[in-house]
């Protein structure tokens, strides 16, 4: 594959139409209120992989919104590999993410697991999280599709290009043309790290498709000590912005608290993270 606007491989006859690059060469902005994603500036978003507890979050949102970081994550409804790992607190942690959004003034992404949690989720949260588990999951797509909110669609961890942009268009194709992806690592052969970082898709993407590109070092690596390098690596590569894992006591965090940052972390990453922008002619978001 050369060419600028690279062709979508597929193997059937229906190829993807709404995403492709050919749709709208000049690129989508998704705007998150007042927050352009897919524009000149690239934009963070941080918070803890689950919404434990009041002080939990509002600590660490605390800590995200003076790193210079412009979106909380945070999950209450979490896909678990085991039933009996914690699941989230369900609306009562998105309860205390609308207290978070209005204490800092970050706006929220958080997860969505099933068609009947779109309304719920979506009057706590401004973007509509979809896991990697979820990629294919074709009705809460549909379902996507049908809402006007923006929609973070994350790589199955097996899925390749053609399926992942294939997934984005089932919701374009609903109406919805708010949809952000976002690179989350991928399963290969090997074992050193949780996931392999596929930063080969950033600028593989930007030629396939118009839709803006955000990485997640923290859960493509696993190990918090590999994400500032692939963070500035993922905006080296031209993403849009980044998806990461902060927490205030990661060491007692409930999930993923060995790839989580410490605030510090962030805060050091985020100075340089505007450098590596502002080396290929772009700048961070700062609201
Ligand atoms: C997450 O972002 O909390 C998450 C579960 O990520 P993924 O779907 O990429 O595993
Ligand atoms: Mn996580």
């Amino acid at each position: 594959m050369d060419t600028e606007h690279c062709e979508i491989p597929h193997v059937g006859s229906e190829s993807p139409k709404l995403v492709s690059k050919g749709a709208k060469p000049e690129g989508t902005i998704v705007r998150v209120n007042r927050i352009p994603i897919g524009g000149n500036e690239v934009v963070l978003m941080a918070g803890p992989c689950a919404v434990e507890n009041i002080e939990q979050l509002l600590e660490t949102a605390r800590q995200v919104a003076s790193s210079g970081a412009s979106i909380l994550r945070g999950g209450a409804f979490k896909p678990r590999t085991s039933p009996y790992s914690f699941q989230g607190l369900g609306l009562e942690g998105l309860q205390m993410l609308s207290q978070a959004r209005e204490e800092t003034g970050l706006a929220v992404v958080s997860e969505v697991m099933d068609p009947r949690q779109l309304e719920l989720v979506g009057e706590h949260a401004d973007i509509l999280q979809i896991g990697s588990r979820n990629m294919q999951n074709f009705p809460l797509l549909k379902e996507a599709g049908m809402s006007l909110k923006p929609i973070l669609l994350k790589r199955g961890m097996m899925a390749t290009l053609d399926e992942f942009l294939n997934a984005a268009e089932y919701i374009m194709s609903q109406g919805n043309p708010h949809v952000i992806l976002c690179e989350r690592g991928i399963r290969t052969f090997e074992s050193a790290t949780r996931y392999t970082l596929d930063l080969n898709a950033v600028p593989l993407l930007k030629q396939m498709t118009h839709l803006p590109i955000i990485v997640d070092p923290s859960h493509g690596t696993g190990i918090r000590s590999l994400v500032p390098a692939m963070a500035k690596a993922s905006i080296a590569a031209g993403a849009d912005g980044l998806l990461m894992e902060v927490h205030y006591r990661p060491d007692e965090a409930l999930c993923d608290g060995s790839q989580s940052l410490y605030p510090e972390d962030l805060k050091k990453l985020t100075l340089e993270i505007e450098k590596v922008a502002e080396a290929i002619g772009r700048s961070l978001y700062k609201g």
